[in-house]
């Protein structure tokens, strides 16, 4: 995971760690329910307008990602595969890695696993 992409996160209050089992990274994104099926989360890494050289335009607006909606009871969805465009991937020059989705309104504050204290704190790294 190159310089760039930490410094976005962490500009974004966004959690990560690394998945030795699966060699990706697990990008923590709070998602908010907008249908009874649905949750959507603001795209730490898409944008809506690029230039041509393909970066972002500095007026341009974080891009939603839909996905399903299946918590457990302390709020987390899961992981899933990026719905990331081909600009985005070119941009960041992402690694491998995978959006883990809370629903930041059913986060509980203990410490059971709950995604609100996740693993890694970029800010340590
Ligand atoms: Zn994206």
């Amino acid at each position: 995971m190159n310089e760039k992409i930490k410094n976005q996160l962490f500009k974004k209050n966004i959690f990560y760690k690394y998945d030795e089992e699966n060699k990706l990274y697990c990008i923590y994104v709070p998602c908010k329910k907008i249908q009874t099926n649905e949750v959507a989360f603001d795209c730490p890494f898409c944008f809506d307008r690029y230039k041509k050289c393909g970066e972002p335009f500095k007026n341009s607006i974080s891009v939603k990602h839909f996905h399903g909606y299946t918590p457990d009871a302390s709020g987390n969805i899961g992981s899933r595969t990026p719905h990331c465009s081909w600009q985005t991937r070119r941009y960041w020059d992402l690694p491998p890695f995978e959006f883990h989705l809370f629903d930041k309104f059913l986060i509980t504050t203990g410490n059971q696993g709950s995604p609100s204290t996740p693993p890694v704190n970029i800010a340590d790294l």
